[in-house]
């Protein structure tokens, strides 16, 4: 046999006892067929047999033995076992054989048996036999033939071994090579397989057609890749090669340039596994090439299109910011001219129009800032001036400075910043003031009642930064969900329509969005139609190194220029300084009662609750003082004080005391201005709601510092302030000169009787309600005629009087041209 295994160490001991069985009878049929044999020879046949089964026990082959004479096979019981069958069920003919041979198998197995027999043709082939079970197996069958001293064939001998196994190994090997071919050549990639013990590599005929080579023109061996590598690119292959080989990395893919036959350049990505040995040493690499040249030339392609366009794109933002920048300068010289001229003398239409332009400038140029920094943004071109600035102040500030708006839309607007919020911080206020204006501009524009409120807490922090949470509520029309997001894009309105009743550009939310994330926070609202919106953001900020709004007031903080509404008590006795002072208090929201005199003052007093008494000091009759006096009387029963506020035309040394004295808590000079007037009465409001340290005493000054306009007998734009609307000049022109022409008479009167105090009397009030129409030159004559008056000094007086009689029927004159009253 040609098969020799050694003897398989673990054998069972049953298969030894069939093992020694079936030794036996061979002996026997050898001595069956040898009876005459000398017993020398039979021992030898005996030791040689034993050899035999010896070697073939470790195998698992069956033996065979055929006596061509009588057709008898013996089967050795193993050959029966690897059919499923047991030494009984199989009787040693050549058709137990035959019969389960497979029907494919049988005609070419018995002619390779007669082909042995009878021309000796080596006898070794492959078969499927039928087990008991019906399942056929793959064995391989080899034997020879002995043959007598003439040749011929007597008995033929062998064994069978079962290849079911080995042959479908070798068939699914096969199939999975077949695959492979399939798919290497479907994907045109090349192929390596590199020794790397050796050197050799074999580079598939894709791999070397890739790159314009016959099979035979390429060396197999390492250096040809070497050698085909762009040079710019070899240093970074090897160290991506040995990087993998060296277990540096955990996969081997790179990209390089592969020189083509024809000179030019291919792109190639390769892509590779190691084998490794025990040690984790590689000794052997394979993997595939595949041409990557026109992705790459697609890559590039995209790469020059999209800086072209980011170019062009970024070139169109400067450009935009450029302009916008140029065209404010002009503008800003357009909106200046243009207030100027209206503090000019003009003619109703005149005015009218020059307001529309004005209008239009302003908007235009609202226009510009917020082109100019969305284009900046856009540009990369914003970026933030961060350092140290007070977070209450800004907060504040805006708040107040948009108080106007939601105060003429009686509007309630607070503010609270929590106490944790530190009072210093690092960051650009002015973006953060310029956020803020946007929302809470917004949020007063889309808001018809209630009102908004502004918050910020602290959502986060570290030692040296922290990210606040700003809120800006209100209870506005609000925005329907699916435009939750799309309104902070570009040019995006909640509805068409809204744009035609509420104007805009689209432009404020996507810069609030922009500069947020400049501020590393987030923006976003949450709203219900009809019921309001809130918007939020968050932004970072720096700490500073200082030590720190004290801390803020936990409550929400009143603004100044939008009040809860007060009840005020003006005591005037000059109409038009009633006219006046009850105008401006109304159109901020103030209820106001009049009384014309000091009595008149204590009857209302007495008769309903005020939150502050604005008091006149000169009053024919009961004067000012007089009048408080008796209020803090009858306020001694109560234990109540009201606020009392001087209002007086007088300038001279003493009265600040004098008001004081009386019992008066604050003082506010004649002309009124609204400013300065909300200011005093306000102020005094608050103190009782947010306590403020105690400010004993204000005077607001800066409207008495004026100089003389000599050249005009009244400031139009001055008398506009004070009297702050067209329809109340109008009442105030109206109503000039009978008043003036009752002083007037009065004084004369007093003149020609030669009385100083009713002359006094008379000149002031004339000195009171010549402010009000800004008439610098009369207001100096009517101070002077009653200091001469108050002196004693008649003569002085007299002249005065003419100067002034004459001063103000010129002054009439003049506010009836600049405004036709009957209008
Ligand atoms: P605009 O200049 O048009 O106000 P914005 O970008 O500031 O531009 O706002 C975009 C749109 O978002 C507005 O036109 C409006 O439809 C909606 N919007 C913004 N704020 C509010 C708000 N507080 N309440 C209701 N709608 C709002």
């Amino acid at each position: 046999m040609s098969d020799t295994h050694e003897h398989a160490a673990g054998d069972s001991v049953p298969e030894l006892k069939q093992r020694i069985q079936e030794l036996e009878g061979m002996l026997h049929a050898c001595r069956v067929r040898l009876p005459n044999a000398p017993a020398e020879a039979v021992r030898e046949l005996a030791e040689s047999e034993e050899r035999f089964a010896l070697a073939v026990r470790g195998t698992n082959d069956g033996i065979w033995d055929w006596d061509l004479k009588t057709d008898v096979v013996y089967f050795a019981p193993r050959f029966k076992q690897l059919l499923g069958h047991t030494d009984d069920e199989m009787k040693n003919l050549f058709s137990e054989f035959e019969s389960r041979l497979h029907d494919e198998d049988r005609e070419r197995i018995l002619a390779a048996l007669k082909a042995h027999v009878d021309q000796q043709v080596p006898y070794d082939v492959e078969y499927r036999l039928r087990r008991k079970d019906g399942v056929y197996r793959w064995f391989r069958a080899r034997g020879s033939a002995l043959r007598d001293g003439a040749g011929h064939p007597y008995r033929m001998a062998g064994s069978i071994t079962d290849i079911t196994d080995q042959k479908e190994s070798i068939q699914a090997l096969a199939r999975s090579e077949e695959r492979f071919s399939l798919a290497v050549r479907g994907t045109n990639d090349g192929i390596w397989d590199w020794d790397i013990r050796t050197g050799e590599v074999f580079f598939s005929p894709p791999w070397k057609s890739m790159i314009g080579y016959e099979d035979d023109e390429l060396e197999n061996v390492f250096a040809t890749f070497d050698k085909l590598l762009h040079p710019e690119d070899h240093e970074r292959v090897m160290a991506t090669l040995n990087d993998y080989l060296e277990s540096r990395i955990p996969r081997y893919s790179v990209e390089f340039r592969f020189k083509h036959k024809d000179g030019s350049w291919r792109w190639i990505l390769a892509r590779g596994r190691s084998l490794r040995d025990k040690s984790g040493k590689p000794y052997r690499m394979a993997g595939s090439h595949t041409d990557v040249t026109e992705r790459k030339h697609d890559e590039e392609e995209l790469h020059k299109a999209r800086q072209a366009a980011e170019a062009a794109n970024s070139a169109k933002s400067v450009f935009l910011a450029n302009m916008s920048h140029e065209i404010r300068t002009p503008m800003n010289g357009v909106i200046g001219m243009s207030e100027l001229l209206l503090g000019t003398t003009l003619d109703d239409s005149q005015r009218e129009y020059l307001n529309m332009l004005k209008d239009s400038a302003d908007s235009l140029l609202e226009l510009l800032n917020d082109i100019l920094d969305f284009s900046k943004i856009e540009a990369g071109k914003m970026d933030l001036d961060s350092h140290e600035f007070d977070l209450n102040t800004i907060v504040t500030e805006t708040v107040q400075a948009m108080g106007i708006r939601a105060f003429q839309k009686r509007l309630v607007l607070l503010h609270h910043i929590s106490p944790e919020v530190p009072a210093r911080l690092l960051g650009d206020d002015g973006r953060l003031r310029q956020i803020l204006i946007n929302l809470v501009g917004n949020a007063i524009k889309f808001t018809h009642k209630g009102g908004v409120t502004v918050e910020v807490n602290v959502e986060s922090g570290t030692a040296d930064a922290l990210m606040l949470h700003f809120k800006i509520n209100d209870t506005g029309i609000g925005i329907t969900p699916e435009m939750h997001e799309s309104i902070f894009e570009a040019f995006t309105q909640a509805e068409a329509s809204t744009t035609r009743r509420y104007g805009g550009t689209g432009l404020g939310l996507a810069i609030c969005r922009d500069l947020v994330t400049l501020m590393q926070g987030r923006i976003w609202v949450e709203s219900q139609l009809g019921v309001g919106s809130t918007f939020h953001f968050t932004a970072a900020f720096g700490r500073t190194s200082g030590i720190s709004i004290k801390p803020l007031s936990p409550r929400f903080q009143p603004v100044m220029t939008a009040p809860a509404s007060m009840r005020v008590l003006v005591v005037e006795d000059g109409h038009v300084n009633q006219l006046v002072s009850a105008r401006m208090l109304e159109k901020r929201g103030h209820l106001v009662t009049l009384a014309s005199s000091g009595q008149e003052a204590i009857d209302f007093f007495n008769s309903e609750p005020f939150d502050a008494i604005l008091m006149d000091v000169q009053m024919p009759g009961m004067n000012g003082f007089e009048a408080t006096a008796a209020i803090r009387e009858i306020e001694k029963k109560s234990g109540e004080h009201v606020r009392i506020i001087a209002m007086t035309a007088n300038a001279m040394k003493g009265d600040r005391e004098d008001c004081l004295a009386a019992g008066m808590d604050d003082y506010i000079a004649k002309p009124l201005r609204s400013v300065e007037l909300f200011q005093v009465l306000e102020k005094n409001s608050q103190r009782s709601m947010v306590q403020e340290p105690e400010q004993p005493f204000t005077r607001v000054e800066a409207a008495a510092i004026r100089p003389p306009v000599e050249s005009v007998p009244f400031d139009l734009a001055a008398f506009r302030e004070s009297a702050g609307d067209e329809k109340l000049m109008r009442k105030l022109i109206a109503i000039f000169p009978e008043d003036t022409q009752k002083y007037l008479k009065k004084a004369e009167k007093a003149l020609a009787a030669g009385k100083a105090k009713p002359l006094y009397e008379a000149a002031h009030s004339l000195k009171g309600m010549l402010g009000v129409y800004a008439a610098d030159k009369a207001l100096r004559l009517a101070s002077e005629l009653s200091e001469y008056a108050h002196a004693g000094d008649l003569k002085g007086a007299q002249l005065m009087y003419d100067q002034l009689k004459k001063e103000c029927a010129m002054l009439n004159g003049a506010l009836m041209s600049a405004y036709d009253p009957g209008i």
